[in-house]
């Protein structure tokens, strides 16, 4: 036996054979694949950045506070915007939104338990599902809808009556199709069930005018999470921070299972130090919105059929070979993601000068071979 096969041998037989994530990470003049801002964190927020990172630097031989108290007060003050009073008791945070929904899915879920989500969507939903020996059922979306990806109420209530989970994920927007659920899919899962339920809002704060937050439905709803996530819209994501608003009581038994001082000391730093600067750090989301809006218009114009989206990308079918595409992007320094569904393919909206190279690039191969 090679090392390999070793340790493919001594390996979770429910891990056997299985690809992990794998978004590429290429050096290419145009990175459109895994729905980042585009733009760089401004230089006066750099530099309050820098001071409280200089500062927690001497801290460092003591662990951090393993409550991040004054994150937690700063995130619930930042999610009050949404129009929902959230108290810091209610607000979790974890490296990333993925750790978050890690946690969860360690208190609420296990082996002899199972959790939905309705596909297309997110990846990791049912890879941290499995991970944790919860068992993934693969939900399906656009069963009755008018559009392909669409969920609607009746279907997702249908669906959760089927399978009875312990966990049920509803992602809104969508990744990757981009639009939002209405509050009423949300309401009608939750009460379709005993289920706790995931709203997974990573791109929230891109969703079209009129399109409210399920953290407005939290009051009341202790079996109810809204996951959010400073990776996107706040142009945050190397700094690894997601986080949680649900009933206090959820955010205590995530502390069953989360590792004692998680959250680094800088990490704690970095965010609170964006925080305090949550304009600046939004300034761009309406330049975003403005090139997704661009690149919607665009893709229709060269007959392609982009999914409306309420996200800082767009899924766009109607590719004859939707691999060959990818690669020809690739070739011509425009990175895409293939999300592996046929015909289609997946674009994140950046600045205006990445969406001209992204319609550019595509519309020479549209027209060479049309
Ligand atoms: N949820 C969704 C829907 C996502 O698309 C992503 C990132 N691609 C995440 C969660 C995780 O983001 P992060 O861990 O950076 O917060």
């Amino acid at each position: 036996m090679d090392a390999r096969e070793t340790v493919e041998s001594m390996l979770r037989p429910d891990l056997r054979g299985r690809t992990a994530y794998g978004a590429p990470q290429l050096d290419v003049p145009v990175a459109l694949n895994t729905n980042e801002n585009s733009y760089p964190v401004p230089d006066d927020v750099v530099a309050s950045i820098t001071r409280a990172v200089e500062e927690a630097a001497r801290g460092l031989n003591r662990y951090p506070d393993r409550e991040f108290t004054r994150l937690r007060e700063a995130l619930a003050g930042y999610l009050a915007r949404a129009g929902a009073p959230i108290a810091p008791e209610q607000v979790w945070a974890g490296n990333g939104s993925n750790e978050v929904l890690l946690h969860l899915l360690q208190a609420f879920g296990g082996p002899g338990r199972t959790a939905l989500g309705f596909t297309p969507a997110y990846s990791m939903h049912p890879i941290i599902t499995t991970t944790t020996g919860t068992r993934w059922v693969d939900g399906a979306r656009g069963v009755d809808g008018p559009g392909a990806f669409d969920l609607t109420a009746a279907s997702a209530v249908a669906q959760v009556r089927e399978h009875r989970p312990d966990v049920v994920f509803l992602c809104s927007p969508n990744n990757p199709t981009g639009t939002a659920l209405g509050l009423d899919v949300v309401e009608a899962v939750h009460d379709a069930g005993e289920a706790l339920v995931v709203v997974d809002e990573a791109y929230a704060e891109f969703a079209r005018p009129g399109t409210p937050s399920a953290l407005t439905l939290l009051a009341g709803r202790p079996r109810l999470v809204v996951t959010r996530t400073m990776s996107k819209a706040f142009a945050l994501a190397g700094g690894r921070l997601g986080y949680l608003a649900a009933d206090p009581a959820v955010a205590d038994a995530l502390r069953l299972v989360r590792m004692p001082y998680h959250l680094s000391t800088p990490t704690q730093a970095v965010a609170l130090a964006a925080l305090s600067h949550a304009d600046r750090m939004l300034d761009t989301v309406d330049v975003v919105k403005d090139q997704r809006d661009r690149i919607v218009g665009g893709l229709a114009a060269l007959g392609l059929h982009p999914v409306p989206s309420d996200a800082n990308f767009v899924l766009f079918g109607g590719l004859e070979d939707s691999r060959s595409t990818w690669q020809d992007l690739l070739d011509r320094g425009v990175l895409v993601r293939d999300v592996g569904i046929p015909h289609y393919l997946r674009v994140t909206a950046g600045t205006p000068e990445e969406t001209t190279a992204f319609l550019d690039a595509l519309s020479a191969l549209v027209t060479s071979t049309a």
